[in-house]
């Protein structure tokens, strides 16, 4: 199927919706949209299963309390989304390795690995954009980075 034109914003709201039942009353969610991110050309679904992988993974990282808070930025030609946390962070030790398949720190039955193995082919191999991670304990941000053009690669 080709890319359609998509709205950032509509996709992290059915997101968000979604797991709002999930959601414990300790957690707050916060959006801070950029307005003036145009709508991009991509696959909507798949955009959302990124969505769902980054906040399943800062939920499962908070626990009980914090601040889930998704941001938009309209930065020249990328249209930004970032993902934050307050949970503990990822240790430095283990950056490198988190977007490998079957990488997890979680136990055997919670986690499996693959959610950032297959959130990175859907941003850099579908969409030829970018996805990133920066952590200090308390502040997590995975930051995908979607070109507002189709990337002919
Ligand atoms: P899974 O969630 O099944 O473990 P993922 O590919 O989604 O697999 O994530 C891999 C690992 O990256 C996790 O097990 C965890 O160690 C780390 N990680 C991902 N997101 C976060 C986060 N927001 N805070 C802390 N650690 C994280
Ligand atoms: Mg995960």
């Amino acid at each position: 199927a080709p890319f359609q034109m998509v709205d950032v914003h509509e996709l992290l709201d059915s997101t968000i919706t979604i797991f709002r039942g999930k959601i414990g009353p300790g957690i707050s969610v916060v959006t801070d949209y950029d307005r003036t991110v145009p709508q991009i050309p991509a696959y909507a679904g798949e955009l959302n299963q990124v969505w769902t992988n980054l906040i399943h993974n800062a939920l499962d990282a908070m626990g009980a309390e914090g601040t889930l808070t998704i941001r938009t930025v309209h930065d020249a030609d990328w249209a930004i989304v970032e993902i934050g946390d307050t949970g503990p962070g990822v240790p430095e030790a283990i950056r490198e390795r988190i977007f490998e398949p079957f990488f997890t720190t979680k136990a055997v039955g919670e986690g499996t690995g693959l959610g950032l193995d297959i959130s990175y082919r859907i941003v850099a191999g579908r969409h030829g954009g970018e996805i990133r991670c920066r952590s200090v304990p308390g502040d997590t941000w995975f930051e995908v980075r979607l070109p507002l053009r189709e990337n002919s690669q």
